[in-house]
């Protein structure tokens, strides 16, 4: 069994009330092995200061390969008996503009995903929750053929391949060497000790470490009292493979339940206002100009 399989098991075992959910992690996990997405990654060969590896991307996407990986999504969603969940079968009837929405989920762009919500009729929150993982299977493609392109200097708080916020800080080895990780292209980039991801604070009396009571050895909160943002921490011996950090991310979701009682949060969108040209199979072209 590969440690996802494993990872979705214990998952499973230990909270049987998120089956429906890992239902449709497990399908779109599963599509990150198909080498699809591995060809529609564009080549980069450098980084540049401070700008994901995606930033500027023109990508040619297949609209077909979209809409199946969104059907399968939302089909998986619909079977796991839900309410929130079964309120997404309108969109696997209408005509939606996929390569928009894929670009959109890119950009974890909120306002855009609420709308077609609305406009299909979807409860918002389960339509951009599964949207959230349609992009997954590309952007972890990208991080497989970009990770030797990834500036060793990078140390910004958001990813350098996709520009998302990390999910969590992995503090590994005897070395105790951190590591951010990315929930999405499931990368990973060195992380300063006393520095905020979020806003850049670096005063350690702004910086807080919460360590809840029944959370056990070696898992914590890193917070900051300036901006309010917040990063799960967990010593470990050594990183997890790529595709096993959103499994990571939900197996820890007690911490996110303390760090939000004490009033954190963990800031929307991504990092970095990604620009992304998507040119379709057709002619059909959707640009939009990235925002400073
Ligand atoms: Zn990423
Ligand atoms: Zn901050």
């Amino acid at each position: 069994m590969t440690a996802i399989e494993t990872g979705l098991q214990d998952l499973k075992r230990q909270h049987p009330e998120w089956e429906p959910w890992l239902a449709v992690v497990q399908e779109v996990l599963r599509e990150t092995a198909n080498p699809q997405w591995d060809a529609a990654v564009p080549h980069r060969t450098t980084q540049q200061d401070k700008t994901p590896l995606l930033a500027g991307a023109s990508l040619a996407l297949e609209q077909n390969s979209v809409r199946r990986l969104l059907q399968l999504v939302i089909q998986a969603a619909c079977r796991s008996g839900t309410a929130k969940m079964a309120t997404l079968e309108p969109a696997l009837r209408v005509e939606l503009d996929v390569l928009t929405l894929f670009k959109a989920t890119l950009r974890q762009d909120g306002n855009y995903l609420e709308q077609t919500a609305t406009a299909v009729g979807a409860e918002p929150e389960a339509f951009q929750a599964v949207a959230a993982l349609i992009p997954v299977p590309f952007l972890q493609a990208c991080n497989r053929h970009w990770k030797p392109t990834i500036a060793a200097s990078w140390l910004e708080g958001y990813c350098p391949v996709c520009g998302s916020w990390p999910a969590f800080t992995e503090v590994r080895g005897i070395e105790r060497q951190r590591y951010f990780r990315c929930g999405r292209c499931g990368g990973e980039w060195r992380a300063h000790c006393l520095f905020c991801a979020f806003c850049g604070m670096n005063d350690h009396e702004q910086l807080v470490s919460l360590v809840p009571e029944k959370s056990g050895a070696g898992r914590m909160i890193e917070a900051c009292k300036r901006c309010l943002g917040y990063v799960k921490t967990f010593t470990t011996l050594e990183g997890s493979a790529p595709a096993k950090v959103i499994l990571d991310d939900l197996a820890s979701v007690d911490l996110d339940v303390a760090a939000v009682e004490q009033g954190y949060k963990r800031p929307q969108g991504t990092g970095y206002a990604l620009d992304i040209t998507i040119i379709g199979n057709g002619a059909t072209q959707f640009s939009e100009a990235g925002k400073p």
